[in-house]
């Protein structure tokens, strides 16, 4: 078992200056904290996160990021050990504190086992959940130690966390370019994985280990001669592949074991780039390389700063043999990854970019313009370069990803379109919220349904993404052109009752085909849609059916059809985005050319203009509504209603008669009611062409002596 002095050695040794007063308390901190607790091992609690500090020790990693292995999991068990992040701040400052919780936070995410298929999104949301890359570094080492002691769980269990490690952790390793922890990882993994396949494998790489290591010293000593023959100093180390990456070659390529030529790798190490480049011109002029295996990643680096140079050669047996040449400057990056980026740097201050989120991957976009394989590129940079993510749960543990800012609107139709379609109520980590809640990365988010629930216009504001904008509008097209379809039939229907003919047996005949190809469109529904919509009117339809009169006939034809219209419907509105279409002007309200109008679909008789602020207009469908203008080319009069309240005198009534005359508007009728208190009130309904046309006729009433009070009446 790792001791607190030997974690302290590490950390001096990497910086002589390193802050060994936070080390040495959080040890005693975690130690108070974990005290009574014991590993599946029988070994006491500590040892735990003493392992995961020497391993962050190994990676070369400051002291907050080892003080914060120490307490990594003493908010875990916060049940039993009541430590809060603020308790963490207070103790051992803000940057310990949110480490911890953040390493918590993942912790406590509700994965389960089969989820493979769901790696690429988790190991997506681990890495758009942590603040701070020292979490993720924290969770690597934390589960490389309990790789390690694998061996005290059942073995079922032994298999569920080996699998996660090989679907999670160590592609998330090989992301940031630990490569050390990934290889461990990768072989621990797989050996509890697929135990036969491991042990055949190191079975064979043992059975041939005597030869191999000859080969190996061979092929050593050929190289350093020949490096030394041009003056370059260096060194050569050869090795086995890790056995999980045999395997997966095998797997790959279909090979078997005795096919696997590259079981071993070689590596030459040198001091300065030239040297290297120097190395492979020597190496290549020894043996013959493979084109299609050459890859300068000096020139190129890998987004996780990754750098050598690598190179298949045809070897001294005519076998493959896989060399990388690097410097030991780029071997440290190679061995460490992105961690190597707190080495040697505390106290240093480190650079404040690289210590925010991620700022790593962006100084490499703009550091590496030659990508060469922008995909790995892309998919090692997408995390940070699309933070729009966000990634949460369904109730049963499925990881859903959406664009930051979305919605359980959106939630609910990545689930499913009814779920969508039908959805009334969220809840979030089992609270409700409104639907225009926004989620985060990490929720697990539930959501309500109701039969017969249907989505709303106003949705199309919450809603993110595509998909559910694309079913929402769907839907409410689809519940417009029903209802056009329904209104369009009626107002058909009753136009044809007017005639003596049935409409739906007309429908039936040959002859509405032929009247709606001549109207333009594919279907009878389409016909009767889009009389519905007001684009034709039902008059236009029945035209057609009927013999064509004689001119006479026909203006008296138009009277038939326009009775109980008599006020006059051609023209003098416009009802946008729509020509010749029947309007009528409500009773109710009496809309006066200047007045704000809105028109309103009816049930079997077009569009009914309304005053916009008519009570009864206000009180109507507003999806029937329709936008309504006045046609300034149509001059034409309106009838509207005033009432005038008076002091009762002879001649009253004709000098309220004379002045309305006066101003070229027309009585329509006259009503007058005399009071016991000596007060008239007269009702008039009279035609004027405008408002200000109204305006003028009472403000010259008002004139007129004892007059009290004129007001333009609305019902
Ligand atoms: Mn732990």
């Amino acid at each position: 078992m790792i001791r607190i002095n030997d974690i302290i050695d590490k950390a001096l040794k990497v910086n002589p200056d390193a802050d060994i007063d936070i080390i040495n308390r959080a040890y005693i901190y975690s130690a108070r904290v974990h005290q009574g607790q014991v590993r599946l091992s029988g070994e006491p609690y500590l040892t735990h996160p003493l392992e995961v500090a020497g391993i962050l020790a190994d990676m070369n990693l400051d002291s907050v990021s080892i003080a914060a292995g120490l307490l990594h999991d003493v908010i875990e068990d916060a049940e039993e050990t009541q430590v809060t992040p603020k308790d963490l701040e207070a103790m051992f400052g803000k940057e310990v504190a949110q480490i911890v919780s953040g390493v918590t936070k993942l912790s406590i995410l509700p994965f389960s086992s089969a989820q493979a298929r769901q790696a690429e999104s988790i190991r997506k949301m681990i890495l758009a959940m942590a603040d701070d890359i020292r979490v993720i570094l924290i969770k690597l080492a934390d589960r490389l130690h309990n790789m390690r002691t694998l061996q005290y769980h059942k073995i079922h269990k032994r298999k569920e966390i080996a699998q996660e490690t090989l679907d999670i952790y160590s592609p998330i390793s090989g992301r940031l370019g630990i490569y050390w922890i990934k290889k461990e990882l990768e072989d621990i993994a797989f050996m509890n994985v697929n135990y036969g396949e491991y042990s055949k494998i190191q079975s064979r790489l043992n059975k041939g280990r005597r030869e191999s290591e000859k080969y190996i010293e061979m092929v050593k000593t050929l190289l350093k001669k020949k490096m030394e023959e041009s003056n370059l100093k260096c060194e050569i180390l050869g090795r086995y592949k890790h056995i999980y990456s045999i395997y997966q070659k095998m797997v790959s390529q279909s090979l078997s074991f005795e096919e696997i030529y590259d079981v071993i790798a070689f590596r030459i190490i040198l001091s300065t780039i030239p040297q290297c480049y120097e190395a492979l011109g020597i190496l290549h002029s020894l043996w013959k390389p493979i084109a299609t295996k050459f890859k300068d990643y000096i020139a190129v680096p890998k987004p996780n700063m990754y750098q050598s140079l690598h190179t298949t050669v045809i070897g001294p047996y005519g076998e493959r043999v896989e060399i990388q040449i690097r410097t030991w400057e780029m071997d440290k990056v190679a061995k460490s990854g992105i961690a190597a980026h707190w080495s040697y740097k505390e106290g240093e201050k480190i650079d404040e970019k690289i210590l925010k989120r991620f700022s790593w991957i962006q100084n490499l976009v703009e550091n590496q313009e030659n990508i060469r394989d922008p995909d790995e590129f892309l998919e090692n940079v997408r995390i940070d370069l699309f933070p729009d993510e966000i990634y949460v749960f369904t109730p049963r543990g499925q990881i859903k990803s959406l664009p930051k800012g979305a919605t359980p609107i959106d939630f609910a139709y990545v689930i499913h379109s009814e779920v969508g379609n039908q959805c009334t109520g969220a809840k979030v980590n089992g609270r409700m919220v409104p639907l225009k809640h926004e989620l985060e990365t990490g929720n697990i988010v539930e959501i309500i349904t109701t039969k017969g629930h249907y989505p709303s216009k106003d949705w199309l504001n919450y809603a993110k993404t595509v998909k559910a904008k694309t079913k929402i509008r769907q839907w409410i097209k689809a519940q417009e052109k029903e209802r056009s379809l329904s209104l369009g039939r009626e107002m058909c229907e009753k136009v044809f009752r007017k005639f003596r003919l049935n409409f739906a047996e007309q429908s039936k005949s040959p002859v509405m085909e032929t009247v709606a190809a001549e109207f333009g469109f594919k279907s009878l529904e389409d016909l009767i849609a889009n009389v519905g919509y007001g684009k034709i009117t039902p008059l236009q339809v029945i035209r057609k059916f009927l013999p064509k009169p004689e001119a006479e006939e026909d203006s008296i034809l138009t009277k038939a059809i326009e009775k109980g219209d008599r006020k006059k419907p051609k023209g003098g509105v416009i009802v946008r985005g729509v020509d010749d279409i029947l309007v009528r002007f409500a009773k109710c309200c009496h809309p006066v050319r200047g007045d704000t109008i809105t028109g309103y679909i009816t049930r079997g008789y077009g569009v009914a203009v309304h005053r916009t602020n008519c009570i009864n207009a206000l009180k109507m469908n507003p999806e029937r509504q329709i936008d309504v203008e006045w046609n300034p080319e149509i001059t034409e009069t309106f009838p509207v209603k005033i009432r005038v309240r008076s002091l009762d005198r002879v001649g009253l009534l004709a000098d309220l008669a004379a002045n309305i005359s006066k101003n070229a508007a027309n009585i329509l009728s006259a009503k007058t009611e005399t009071k016991d208190d000596a007060t008239v009130t007269s009702f008039f309904t009279i035609t004027v062409d405008s408002t200000t046309h109204l305006e003028r006729v009472i403000a010259d009433i008002r004139k007129i002596k004892n007059v009290q009070e004129v007001t333009r009446i609305d019902h």
